[in-house]
């Protein structure tokens, strides 16, 4: 009875998967201001050639530099656990596996992305790259990357959370990042906001806004997102191959994986490699998990719109809520963004892969059984896959069927410890974002 599943390191994937090979239909390409088709070249005042070319590439396997396998052997590969103790507390037939992306420095699968955009853009003799971060996940994941390769990084932080969440900025610092609390009066995009609000709050929009300008603005200087785009997903493609191999040790397969969804990193990274048994007949659901107070792919517009909210970058095709799309306040568990990956967005469009909202008081008390059962405090946004998985196997225990689940537990939640005291005081509530506001911001989607 294996309650942890360990690969060696030399057993980490050597390839990165990409799952635009097995689509029937590839995700239609992004568009420019006058609505043709943006050009790859479009997207090299702000990324390296490196990231471009699989931005934009068909081929099914891209092998992973040998210095970025080196960095990534700090963490990976993260270990696969049976939680043998929450099913016992669930009484459940189902059998339930999780791939620990917590493992990770910064607490999340989000470095496994950001070192492999750092090796690039150091390659093309970039000295800084710039970025912006709500709750202070992806900053941290740049700043060690950065550190790492030598590059100076730079992150717009939404002064929310700038002054609530002290600590990843902190980490931000120790790595040797500089952070600026968003809106800044370094930009013109952040002055513009200023002018009009000098105690504005900031937003993850207007975060994007200034970083991608000051990208545009420098030669030496480019962009880097940590979810959304197609070469973001490619390099988390690492988790989901990892957890095949983890699985087949002990003689299994998932009948069902399931992820929370923000940006869809997370969910591509643990679902598209077993996207090509699926294409060859395999029987096997792959779920996307997101919070009721933010339904992009469950009550989204799948459509062009910006990826962000003053309309700077190009359109994609994909679900969106609208580029103005505010969540409410009351929404603890993060997972806020407006639109969805374009790949995620295709799958999701043809039903090949599925997906599912949930309220946060469920999602929370779902963090809280797995605290008590499994040990690990998870991230916000991971308690949206738990409690998924929780409900398919409280169905098993009604049908008594023993199916084989897989959920990523994309990070830990010891510096979002303030959603955790907002729930337990019993300050939360469910939140359906209501029809109406969402035909409000989506009758604002760009015309072209
Ligand atoms: C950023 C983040 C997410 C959401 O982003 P995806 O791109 O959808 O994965 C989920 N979980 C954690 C822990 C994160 O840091």
């Amino acid at each position: 009875m294996h309650t942890k599943i360990l690969l060696k390191e030399a057993e980490m994937p050597t390839h990165w998967y990409n799952v635009v090979a097995d689509m029937p239909n590839p995700p239609p390409p992004p568009l420019g201001p006058d609505g043709q088709p943006a050009p790859p070249e479009a997207l090299a005042a702000i990324f390296p050639e490196g990231l471009i070319e699989q931005e934009v590439s068909t081929e099914r396997w891209i092998p992973i530099p040998d210095e970025v396998r080196e960095i990534l052997r700090l963490w990976r590969p993260s270990p696969l656990f049976r939680a043998h103790r929450l099913e016992k507390a669930l009484g459940t037939p189902a059998k339930i596996y999780y791939k620990n992306e917590a493992v990770s420095p910064v607490g999340s699968h989000k470095p496994n992305t950001a070192v492999v955009q750092a090796y690039f853009n150091k390659q093309v003799g970039i000295k800084r790259l710039v970025t912006e971060t709500g709750a202070g996940q992806w900053g941290c994941a740049l700043a060690l990357a950065g550190e790492f390769f030598g590059l100076d990084v730079r992150v717009f932080m939404v002064r929310v959370s700038y002054e609530q969440k002290p600590y990843r900025r902190s980490m931000m610092k120790v790595w040797g990042a500089e952070v600026f609390a968003s809106p800044t009066d370094m930009t013109e995009s952040g002055r513009k906001i200023l002018e009009k609000d000098p105690d504005s709050p900031g937003s993850l929009g207007i975060a994007i806004s200034e970083a991608v300008e000051q990208a545009i603005d420098s030669d030496d200087t480019n962009y880097a997102l940590g979810s959304v785009l197609n070469h973001v997903l490619l390099h988390q493609t690492i988790v989901g191959q990892e957890a095949m191999k983890q699985m087949a040790m002990v003689g299994d397969y998932p009948d069902k994986i399931i992820a929370c969804c923000g940006g869809g990193s997370n969910f591509g990274g643990i679902a598209f490699p077993f996207i090509a048994d699926k294409a060859a007949g395999k029987d096997v659901q792959l779920i996307a998990v997101e919070p009721t107070s933010c339904p992009t792919l469950t009550k989204g517009s799948y459509t062009y719109d910006f990826g962000d909210a003053s309309g700077l970058t190009p359109m994609l095709k994909m679900y969106t809520l609208g580029h103005d799309f505010m969540p409410p306040s009351i929404h603890a568990g993060g997972l806020r963004y407006h639109g969805e990956s374009p790949l995620v967005s295709q799958l999701c469009h043809e039903g090949i892969i599925d997906a599912v909202a949930i309220p946060q008081i469920e999602t929370f008390q779902a963090g809280i059984l797995f605290a008590r059962t499994e040990g690990l405090v998870p991230a916000p946004e991971s308690t949206h896959a738990i409690a998924a998985t929780i409900r398919e196997a409280k169905q098993c225990t009604e049908t008594g069927e023993s199916k084989t689940l897989l959920f990523n537990l994309s990070g830990h939640g010891h510096f979002d410890m303030s959603s955790y005291d907002r729930y337990l005081a019993g300050e939360l509530e469910d939140y359906d974002y209501p029809e109406e506001a969402i035909k409000e911001s989506l009758a604002h989607l760009p015309d072209f």
